[in-house]
């Protein structure tokens, strides 16, 4: 079973039609079907490890100042209890709690597997990223997480390597200013060259401006993870959206055959000023 990373955007890519999601689901007819999806997302970012391991977990809404449709969105895939269960098995030694009623399924999780997999009929459980650890901490849990491809389990995680709203320049929808090519362009280097040396990217010199919090970008560290395990990843859908965001996405496994490099960026609100978007 293939392992993606995805660089989601903006929340309302969960709505729109445009480069991105069209390319994400040209992606789906591509994916073999999954028994279960285990999504690392950023969104989920607290002091712990946990699993979800409700039997229906709920659509989260978990941002603000995005149009009431958005709001009114839900993702109503089921939750699963025993693939729950076989992520904890799968990473022991390493310690994950089993949540059971606080968690369910963010927006950096439903805005891509409403695209990926548009019927819902998957069951997801979903990884917090345990805000608490070091970069290798989540590169080494995402190595023990392969043995879930070979159950059939699709390992999705939802970030973006380049993540700064500080820096979003509302003129470039489609675009990446020269230090987010630059950063980007290495962590492609390094996933394709080297997955097992990822956190070499912390040294890089556009680092702090790509990366000025770790939320977004740790989702990859997992991919690394599974990267480094099978011996190579593709990059897919190079791409940029507001001048400081990549949307450049990862596939471990076997190619996709995807059509061409997508285009086309979803539109946030233009009242919403950057810090008040969560995306
Ligand atoms: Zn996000």
């Amino acid at each position: 079973m293939p392992a993606l990373f995805i660089g989601h955007g903006s929340p309302m890519n969960a709505l729109e039609l445009n480069g991105f999601t069209r390319a994400w689901r040209a992606m789906g007819t591509k994916l073999p079907r999954p028994r279960a999806i285990l999504a690392v997302s950023a969104h989920w970012y607290i002091g712990a490890t946990a699993v979800t391991a409700m039997a229906k977990p709920r659509t989260i809404h978990d941002f603000y100042g995005f149009p009431r449709p958005l709001f009114e969105f839900e993702y109503p895939a089921s939750g699963s209890p025993q693939v729950a269960q076989e992520v904890i098995e799968a990473v022991r030694p390493n310690w994950v709690g089993s949540d059971r009623d606080e968690w369910g399924l963010d927006h950096g999780t439903w805005s891509v597997l409403a695209h990926l997999f548009p019927k819902a009929d998957v069951p997801v459980v979903q990884l917090s990223i345990n805000a608490s650890q070091p970069l290798a901490y989540h590169f080494d849990l995402g190595a023990r997480l392969a043995s879930l491809r070979d159950r059939g389990i699709l390992v999705l995680s939802s970030g973006n390597v380049v993540h700064n709203l500080r820096l979003i320049e509302w003129d470039r929808p489609t675009d990446g200013a020269d230090w987010a090519h630059r950063f980007d362009e290495a962590a492609v280097a390094q996933m394709t060259d080297d997955p097992s040396a990822i956190a070499r990217l912390a040294e890089h010199p556009d680092f702090a401006k790509a990366v000025p919090t770790l939320e977004h970008f740790i989702p990859l560290l997992y991919t690394a993870g599974l990267a480094a395990a099978e011996g190579r990843c593709q990059p897919l859908i190079r791409s940029y959206s507001l001048g400081s965001i990549s949307m450049t996405c990862y596939n471990v496994g076997p190619d996709l055959d995807l059509p061409g490099e997508a285009e086309g960026a979803a539109d946030l609100p233009g009242d919403v000023p950057p810090d008040q978007t969560n995306t």
